[in-house]
């Protein structure tokens, strides 16, 4: 999970980054306000979770209070790299003599964490690796050794920070480090970690990522969590525990394991040209376990996508063999009925692998309007897609 830039530096002020305090608001009036109460030239920040805000006319420094609200006003509600800006995060405005980057992030390839730092900070990163690769030191970190007050003094004269600040960026480096390991990240950026004409090292913004893996460690982690920008059948799905990935066409998809969907997906694209251009609508892998109350739900969410026309159940059958899955889609079917939710819509059934015959007598026997069985694939990717085209 990426956190806002606020919620980031929340973390580093926990664990000594040193940052300028703010307040986050979702008005202009509230922005005025926390100006207001900082009382000298602020700094009125976007709150995205996306670089390249202040390029797009999101960072913007403010001399009074009423400056704020007018900044404040412009920037919330703009549209930055397709994240609608609902909250600003207004600070007192720091004087910047120079601008740093620094960054630790888990390097799979390498079995290990990477730090990267430059004194060329301020700009797009990227830029700097592509255009001056030796301004960006980049340093393996042991994952057990960690960074202490020898790794960080490396990192720092592998960057060349000027000697005046190079133990002020050491310890800014192993409390990053601390916020890294402590809060289970995957990613720690400060993009700028500025000097401040009277020698203070801040870091004025904040990149973190968290390890969603790891979110049973940190209650308070949930809390973080927005869900303002969420596909509402997206949030559904995750309170029912569904992986589901909500796409733009017309089949709904469900299947059982992510291998399989995913080429269902494939194989409904290519079907789907044949009718001008029918498309999955969404990824939905319900799992080893397919019992009724999994397929209930799995059905609910596809089948309450109003863009769904016709819906591809393809399973293969393993551990849950094939007779317990089409007892499932059949109880779903019933489940949902007696909610008050028949369904209208078509469902294709391609049943195969464990106890395959036994699950089509199933489904057959049960002559469900809605239910047609294909044997193939294939076939069963073409049948769905014509019949969502002809809906
Ligand atoms: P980003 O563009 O999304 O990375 O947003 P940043 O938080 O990094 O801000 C972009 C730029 O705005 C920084 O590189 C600074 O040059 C400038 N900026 C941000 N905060 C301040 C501040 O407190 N004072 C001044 N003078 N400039 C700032
Ligand atoms: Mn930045």
């Amino acid at each position: 999970m990426d956190l806002f830039e606020y919620q980031a530096k929340h973390l580093f002020r926990e664990h000594g980054v040193p940052v300028v305090p703010g307040d986050v608001c979702s008005t202009p009036e509230l922005a005025r306000e926390a100006a207001r109460k900082i009382g000298t030239t602020v700094v009125v920040k976007a709150q995205v979770k996306t670089g390249g805000r202040g390029k797009a006319g999101g960072v913007k420094l403010a001399e009074s209070p009423d400056e704020a609200f007018a900044r404040a006003q412009d920037i919330l509600g703009m549209d930055i790299k397709g994240h609608t800006v609902r909250k600003v995060l207004v600070t007192e405005a720091a004087d910047i003599a120079e601008e740093y980057y620094v960054s630790f992030l888990l390097d799979r390839a390498d079995r290990a964490f990477l730090a990267m730092a430059s004194v060329a900070g301020g700009i797009d990163i990227e830029e700097v690796a592509a255009t001056n690769p030796e301004a960006l030191a980049k340093i393996r970190v042991d994952a057990l050794a960690g960074v202490d007050d020898a790794k960080a003094a490396e990192i720092v004269a592998a960057a060349g920070f000027p000697a005046e600040v190079a133990d002020e960026i050491a310890g800014v480096l192993t409390s990053l480090w601390d916020v890294l390991v402590n809060e289970d990240a995957t990613l720690v950026e400060v993009n700028p970690l500025v000097r401040t004409p009277d020698g203070r090292i801040l870091a004025l913004d904040g990149k973190v990522t968290l390890d969603e893996n790891a979110d049973y460690r940190h209650a308070s982690h949930a809390d973080m969590v927005d869900t303002a920008d969420t596909d509402p059948l997206e949030l559904r799905a995750k309170e029912l525990d569904l992986n589901y990935v909500k796409l733009t066409g017309e089949v709904g998809i469900i299947g059982n394991g992510a291998g399989l969907v995913m080429s269902t997906l494939d194989v409904v694209a290519y079907a789907g040209e044949e009718f001008g251009g029918v498309k999955p609508a969404n990824f939905l892998d319900i799992g080893g376990g397919a019992s009724a109350q999994v397929m209930a739900n799995g059905l609910d969410i596809v089948l309450n996508d109003p863009e769904v026309k016709a819906v591809f159940v393809n399973v293969f059958g393993g551990i849950t063999a094939c007779d317990a899955v089409a007892n499932g889609i059949v109880g779903a079917l019933d489940l949902l009925a007696a909610k008050g939710e028949t369904v209208t819509k078509p469902i294709v059934c391609r049943i195969d692998g464990n106890n395959a015959a036994e699950g089509r007598r199933i489904l057959n026997e049960a002559e469900h309007e809605v239910i047609e069985l294909v044997e193939t694939m294939d076939d069963a990717a073409r049948r769905v897609a014509q019949l969502a085209a002809q809906a």
